[in-house]
């Protein structure tokens, strides 16, 4: 659909959990303290939101989190999100970590790509930015590597550190050798992001450059974000750049965002949006909830307003889905 500003309205990221088994300290910093209950929306409740969404348009659906393998039933619920008449794609993403004993189910399900977030390949920086001392970085190349020979379409997602730039050939020798894209992706200052300093993509493209003189943008498009391409002469793979905060390509935004509490949030950087988790509870009509959906989604904000040091939400990105 189109929203107020004439924008086309496509894809949805699910943040099916806030949960997580690692506490990435821009995320999820370590003092948070996960509660047991489960007020999620069931994954009945999203799939009926997530058909509704098809009517509007909306088809293409991210999976993410918190961390999506630690909810029980994931892989199932995109199994049945991929089997909707309406589904164009589904894609998930993951920190990796429970990937090896998921792998046989998540081949089957036939994921049209995985984004996997990897910021280090440094065993030891994997723990510290985790913040979890029993983060195997090993178990998630190895779980890269079997999807790579398994034919799995992956990306690579790395949040941009100030040791990002040290690691930065290295990330991109590895991306080379299993046929995997980079994308790279500037910190937002959401959650515990804002307490991080920004390095800014032109920095890391600077950086890329002293390696490979003849990097230079590439012209295609890439998948269904907001993802711009490089790429360079002695370089097979594509890196991808993700810089909303030094690049707003809030005018090209595509998407709207479904918490694991039901909340449909047309924007990250503002706090706002609708309790569908209390409507659906109330028995509202498909008719009715898809008119609050419409008329959520047209009112979707025009920008954000990072670049002035305004956030409008406060909650971590494992609470609205990254
Ligand atoms: N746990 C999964 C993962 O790590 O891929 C899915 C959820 S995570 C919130 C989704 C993405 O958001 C990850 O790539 C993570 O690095 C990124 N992310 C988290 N906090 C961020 C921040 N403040 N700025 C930019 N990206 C962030
Ligand atoms: Fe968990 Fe992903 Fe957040 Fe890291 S980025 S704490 S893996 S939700």
């Amino acid at each position: 659909m189109i929203d107020q500003f004439g924008r086309t309205i496509d894809y949805m990221r699910i943040s099916i959990t806030d949960k997580c088994n690692l506490r990435c300290q821009y995320c999820m910093p370590g003092n948070i303290i996960q509660k047991e209950e489960e007020n999620y929306l069931s994954y009945d409740e999203m799939i009926r939101v997530c058909n509704i969404a098809s009517q509007l348009g909306i088809r293409t659906f991210k999976i993410t989190g918190g961390e999506p393998f630690f909810r029980k039933g994931s892989i199932s619920f995109m199994k049945e999100l991929k089997a909707l008449p309406e589904t164009k794609e589904v894609t998930l993403t993951t920190n990796g970590i429970l990937l090896k004993r998921n792998l046989e189910e998540l081949c089957a399900a036939e994921l049209d790509a995985i984004n996997i977030s990897l910021d280090t390949l440094d065993a030891q920086f994997y723990k510290t930015i985790t913040g979890n001392c029993q983060a195997d970085l090993l178990d998630v190349v190895n779980s890269i590597i079997e999807l790579r020979k398994r034919g799995q379409r992956i990306k690579i997602n790395t949040v941009i550190l100030e040791h990002t730039l040290e690691e930065v050939e290295s990330l991109i020798q590895f991306a080379e050798q299993y046929g995997i894209d980079l994308r790279f992706i500037e910190i937002m200052p959401v959650g515990a992001g804002a307490d991080y300093k920004l390095v800014k993509s032109s920095e890391l493209l600077e950086k890329i450059k002293e390696q490979h003189k003849s990097l230079r943008p590439y012209q295609k498009k890439i998948g269904n974000g907001p993802a711009r391409y490089c790429e360079a002469d002695d370089i097979k793979c594509k890196i991808g750049i993700i810089d909303a905060v030094s690049n707003c390509f809030c005018g090209s935004c595509s998407r709207i965002r479904l918490t694991s509490k039901g909340e449909l949030k047309p924007c990250l950087a503002y706090k706002e949006g609708v309790d569908l988790k209390s409507l659906l509870k109330a028995g509202i009509s498909d008719k009715e909830l898809k008119e609050i959906m419409r008329e959520t989604i047209y009112k979707k904000p025009k920008a954000h307003n990072f670049h002035h040091g305004q956030v409008y939400e406060t909650r971590n990105m494992n609470q609205i889905g990254g």
